[in-house]
């Protein structure tokens, strides 16, 4: 993908911690073609910056992009960000091709995104996620998957209503647990409170919304949380780290300080079957709106 940095800069944070970097660029392409897990999921991703704000946030901790040397070019995860200013002009560019492409496989469905959040703080400066909505709604692809891990995503919940009645739109709200701490790790990027209040606004708007518990992180009162779920989402996704971070044992996510956290909580979370028993609890509350891992991000519910 051919890049032309334009501009960089640093933002002041907070004393003690490192400089956040921004920089301005322009991609060549901006539609990356599914490959690994997210193919069970869709046919493209698309990531409106490179590198990620909540990188220094409780999801940062075990985010296995943080582990990609193609992204991070030796930069330390939560601490660069690169604005793909021309992102919409790009999308518009290559969606007819992408399309044809996809469509001979199945639908042109759109992760957005897996590689960033949508809806950084910095996306109220530079918008540049919602240019890319906005040229959406004349070149719509057939599905759209918004996926993010904070709540600010309220802002642009006008714009998703009217893009629901061009594709099939998903909001996909990551909460991994009831919890707001994890002993030693930093907090979230947005409270429980917030990510379930920011649901129930998607949802009162007509948009589908799907709450997605991942990686599960260990629940305190796994009846309450479904329950408080399923007041303000269409379905719930369950996926482990084990299996979900791309590796078939999890071995992304043992690298970081996640799995100790967990472990500190309940030792028990740290297994592919304390997953099972949060499905076999969350059918009970919800059923016929349980995914599971993969399956569920593609919308498959049971
Ligand atoms: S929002 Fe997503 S990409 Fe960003 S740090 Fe969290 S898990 Fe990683």
């Amino acid at each position: 993908m051919a890049e032309r940095r334009e501009r960089a800069y640093s933002e002041g944070v907070a004393p003690g911690r490192p400089r956040l970097t921004v920089s301005e660029v322009q991609v060549g392409e901006i539609l990356t073609r599914a490959s690994g897990f997210l193919r069970a999921v869709s046919s493209h991703s698309l990531q409106p910056y490179r590198g990620c704000t909540f990188g220094r946030s409780l999801c940062g901790v075990g985010c296995y992009v943080r582990q990609s040397p193609w992204v991070t070019r030796g930069r330390e995860w939560g601490t660069f960000l690169e604005v793909r200013t021309n992102a919409a002009l790009a999308y518009l560019a290559s969606c007819a091709r992408e399309r044809a492409w996809a469509r001979r496989r199945g639908r042109f469905s759109i992760f957005l995104s897996s590689a960033t959040d949508p809806f950084l703080p910095q996306e109220s400066r530079y918008g540049v996620t919602r240019s890319v909505l906005e040229a959406m709604l004349d070149e719509p692809p057939d599905e759209l998957i918004l996926q993010t891990h904070g709540d600010r995503v309220i802002d642009a919940v006008a714009l998703c209503a009217e893009l629901a009645h061009r594709c099939d739109l998903r909001v996909h709200i990551s909460i991994e647990s009831d919890r707001d701490r994890l002993p030693g790790l930093p907090p979230p990027a947005a409270s429980v409170a917030a990510r379930l209040a920011a649901a129930g606004q998607l949802r009162a708007a007509g948009l589908k919304v799907v709450v997605t518990v991942a990686p599960l992180h260990p629940i305190a009162d796994p009846e309450g949380f479904f329950a408080r779920i399923a007041a303000v989402a269409d379905a719930v996704v369950i996926d482990h780290f084990i299996v979900g971070d791309g590796s078939p044992d999890g071995s992304r996510t043992r690298r970081t300080r996640l799995p100790e956290a967990m472990a500190a909580l309940d030792p028990s979370s740290l297994g592919l079957d304390y997953r099972d028993r949060m499905v076999a609890c969350a059918r009970t509350i919800m059923p016929g709106r349980v995914g599971v891992s993969a399956a569920g991000f593609a919308g498959v519910f049971a």
